[in-house]
Formats: C-alpha cells, structure tokens, sequence
C-alpha cells in the first residue's frame, strides 16, 4: 500500500499530551484480579520500585524526550515466559480496555516501550528459546526475549550466526531488536533490517477478547517489523543467518581526516571481507575507552575501527598503509557471551560503535546528545560545512552501511546541546546539504523514520489491535479504531 503524507494527519494524534490520563484504577483492579485467579501462573508486578524500571529505556540521551516521558509509568507489569501466559495476558487487557506494552530488554532510545497512557507492561525477556534451525537452510526460529548475544551463542554450534545485531548486543532481545532497532554491526554487508529477506516470518498474538495465535509468512510480516509494538505482540520470529566468520577485531590510526574518510568510504569497494566500519573523528577517539592492549588514541588521530574477516589481513594493512593509516591493534573475535556490563579487559570493540559513542561521550559530558543521518554522498562537503558552522559543538562519528545495495556512510554526530532551535537549526543545514535523517528525539515509529506514515502498518494494527490498546501514542497513522 502507499504510504500517506505525514502532513496529512491531525496534529492532535502526533503528541502524546493526550495520554497523560492513566486508566481507571477499578478496571486495573478488575484485570489484577483476573491475572491472579489465573492457572497459568501469572503474578501480577504492582510495586512502584519494580513499575518504574519496567517502564523506562534509554530516551535519557535526548533532551527533548526527558521533559515527555520521565514520570510515565505503568500501572502493573507482568512477565512471561509462555506463549499460553501471553495468550492470557492479551486477552484480559482487550476485555478490561488496558493499554498493553510490550518489553524486551528496555534499550530503546526514543521512548520506545514507556507506557504513554499507563496500563499493563508485558516483560518478554523470559520467553527466550531458540525453537529451531534449519540444517539445510540456517533459517532460525527464536522467541523474542532472546539476548541476542546468547542467541548467536546458541547458533554458534550449527555453523550460523545472526546477520545484523545492535551495539546492545550483549543486552538487547531479538522481538526489541525487530520491533525496535535497525541496524548496526553487519549493516555494512546486509543493509537494514527491514531490507526484504531478513525477516522471514513472525508468530503473532492479537491484542482481542479472544486473542488469536497467528502465524504469518515474511511478507504478511513486514508491517510488524519496526512497528515499536503497536501492531501485534510477537512470540517468535523467523530469521534468516549467516555463516559465521571470526572477525578480527582492528584499530586503525590516521593523522589526516580526509585521508581517513577516504579509506571509509573505498573499503567497503574491495573485495576485502567486513562486517562492521566505524569512524571516529579524533576529539571523540581520545575520549573512548579502547580495550585492553589497545592503545589509547593520540592527540589528533582518527581512527577507523573494524570487524575484518581473517583472510583479508594478509592484504588490510598494506592497503591501509598506502593511505596513511596504521593498524594500531588487532584483537581476536570478542566472545559472544562475554559477561553483561564488563569493561576494560573484555571491552568488545563494537561496544565504541554506533550508539555506544554517544553512551561513552555522555558518560563524561551529559549536556551533549547527538543525531543520526543518512549522509549524501560525496559526503565532505556537508562534513565541512557543518563544521565550518557548528565547530567543535558537532564532532563527526561515522558508520559504513549498505543502503538499498550501496555502500554509505550514515553519521551520529555528538552534538553539545544548546537547545531546540539550535538542533532544529543543524537538522535543517545537513538536510539542505543531502542528508536524511532519522530522528532520535520522536516518540512515533514515523517520526523516527522517513516522516510517513506507513499504511500497511496501520492496516495491520486495525486487523490485530482493533482497540488500539498497544502501546498508544506510538504509530501516528493510528486515527483510533
Ligand atoms: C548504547 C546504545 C546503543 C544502541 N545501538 C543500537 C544499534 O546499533 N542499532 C539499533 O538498531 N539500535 C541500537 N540501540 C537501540 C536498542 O538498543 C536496540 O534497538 C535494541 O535492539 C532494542 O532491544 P530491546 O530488547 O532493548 O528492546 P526494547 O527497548 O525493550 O523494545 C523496543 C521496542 O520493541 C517493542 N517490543 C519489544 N519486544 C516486543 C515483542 N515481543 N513484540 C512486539 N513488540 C516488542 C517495544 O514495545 C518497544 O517499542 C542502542 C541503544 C543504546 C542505549
């Protein structure tokens, strides 16, 4: 179907400043009850301790969504770990009229699973199994509240590993990774994750009175990918893998930006195998913690960080060379199990990447928040004049890509904050310089997207939440049942 012109929707359905009414105390009480009573052990969450974590992500790196969402909380929140305990779960919330959000691991940036109008939050991470891989195929069924780390360790084993994974890898879930994410390391060999062939199937429970069990194929399948939840709630998912290769991990140094930017942007042009391609401009570089044996990055180096298949390295640095840039480390494949939240020794390289820079600048400078952009290419001349303007209130963190089969270069710049206009002023520069941006400071799937509202998603959340109970505030093309 079309997609609507974003311009065409009542501004009243892009804020969430409607939903700051919570929903009425007697029909939670009556949905407690019921979720009580139930055999399937389900214990209803209703202390505020656990109700407050259980209804945040990470939209704390955007000054525009604090001031929106902090103070939004659930009402209860239940976990599950059955399909038959969602099934439960659905259909009490449809008949009682609760709003339904559902959580994976709860790293979203954008506010993705904060309750906007209070109600029921339904913790997926115990629904964790990996159900299936096709020996001939690698084709891989898992529930959606797989870690994805735990999941490629699970893969592991058949010879296949995951094709695309956030920076949040050893954290994030596989249903808040498709209902949430976009992409991240891998997205140099494999594009996005709504590129068609990636998703192959989703199992559905409706948000109904009596909610069905779907199984949809990859194409009825696409509207719930990067629906933020609002569309259905996914109890496994069908993936397509790929073979797994023992990524050297490298650091590469370079004195001269433009030499650097250069080599980012012919690499992906070789016949040399990656997975991941990260650039850091050097105010940024000097301030990240490298992993141990890595030596810490000099007064004025870039650096270009890598994930390189082992049989490029007999040509890597040689080619790198002649474009001025050293290899200053090369560490084996980090393990894909490496304990949560360990730094230093076991610091994984991919954990200086994509929106893991701005969590390490920010760690040191919370008045900076950051942006994220499509560049055009060439790319130098919107890099040059942002930074003729902005000087060193924007520094430059670039990611390689494949977009639509092309090798690109999207930006996270980190930006200082000097407040909306300021930021509007920047996004409206590099628009007019080419870019396309993907907006982390919205609350809706749109918004945070292309700016369009997409008909099948919409069309989707009317034949599986005919209500709009799930997670409302969130698909701006929803103009109610
Ligand atoms: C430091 C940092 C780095 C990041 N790097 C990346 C990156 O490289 N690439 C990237 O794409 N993102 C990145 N993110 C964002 C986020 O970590 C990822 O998108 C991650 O995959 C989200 O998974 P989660 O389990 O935390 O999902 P959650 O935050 O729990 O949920 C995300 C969305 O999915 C919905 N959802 C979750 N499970 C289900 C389900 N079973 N059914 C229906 N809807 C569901 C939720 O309602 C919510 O709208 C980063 C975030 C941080 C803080």
């Amino acid at each position: 179907m079309d997609d609507i012109p974003a311009s065409s929707i009542p501004a009243s359905s892009i804020t969430p400043a409607g939903f700051s009414d919570l929903v009425d105390p007697s029909r939670i009480q009556a949905l407690v009850a019921e979720l009580a009573a139930s055999p399937l052990g389900i214990a209803p969450i209703l202390s505020a301790a656990e109700l407050t974590p259980l209804s945040a992500d990470s939209y704390d790196y955007s000054p525009l969504l604090v001031p929106l969402l902090e103070g939004k909380r659930a009402q209860l929140a239940v976990r599950a770990d059955r399909v038959e305990q969602v099934l439960a779960v659905a259909g009490a919330c449809a008949r009682h009229r609760v709003p339904l959000t559902v959580r994976g691991a709860g790293s979203g940036n954008y506010g993705q699973c904060v309750p906007l109008a209070g109600g029921l939050v339904l913790d997926l991470t115990g629904l964790n199994r990996l159900r299936s891989v096709d020996p001939a195929s690698g084709v891989a069924e898992a529930e959606p509240g797989c870690v994805l780390a735990d999941l490629d360790g699970l893969l592991a084993p058949h010879g296949r590993a995951l094709r695309l994974a956030p920076s949040t890898y050893r954290t994030a879930t596989l249903g808040g990774f498709i209902a949430g994410g976009s992409g991240g390391l891998g997205s140099l060999r494999w594009g996005f994750l709504r590129d068609p062939g990636h998703l192959l199937g989703l199992e559905v429970v409706t948000l109904e009175a009596e909610p069905r069990l779907l199984r949809l194929d990859a194409a009825a399948s696409a509207p719930l990918n990067h629906a933020y939840g609002t569309n259905g709630i996914l109890t496994a998912l069908r993936l397509a893998t790929t073979e797994t290769v023992a990524w050297q991990q490298l650091v590469v140094g370079f004195d001269g930006w433009e030499a650097a930017l250069e080599a980012a942007r012919e690499l992906p042009a070789t016949a040399l195998l990656l997975n991941a391609l990260c650039l850091l401009e050097a105010p940024v570089a000097v301030r990240m913690p490298w992993p141990s044996g890595c030596p810490a990055a000099g007064p004025g180096e870039h650096r270009l960080l890598l994930h390189a298949a082992p049989d490029t390295m007999e040509v890597l640095p040689g080619w790198l060379a002649a474009r001025g840039g050293q290899l200053r480390w090369q560490g084996p494949p980090a393990e894909a199990g490496t304990p949560k939240g360990a730094r230093g020794r076991t610091l994984p390289l991919w954990e200086l990447t994509w929106n893991h820079t701005t969590l390490h600048w920010r760690a040191r400078a919370q008045d900076w928040t950051y942006l994220q952009l499509l560049l055009p290419r060439p790319e130098a001349p919107l890099l040059e004049a942002v930074r003729r303007r902005w000087g060193a209130d924007v520094l430059w963190h670039l990611e390689g890509v494949r977009q639509q089969g092309t090798p690109r270069l999207v930006a996270l710049p980190l930006l200082r904050w000097q407040g909306p206009q300021a930021l509007a002023d920047l996004i409206a520069q590099c628009q007019d310089l080419g870019a396309v941006l993907f907006n982390p400071h919205v609350v809706t799937v749109e918004d945070g997207g292309l700016g369009v509202v997409d008909a099948d998603q919409v069309a989707a959340k009317a034949a599986y939440d005919p209500a709009g109970l799930m997670n409302p505030g969130k698909l701006r093309g929803w103009q109610g049942p």
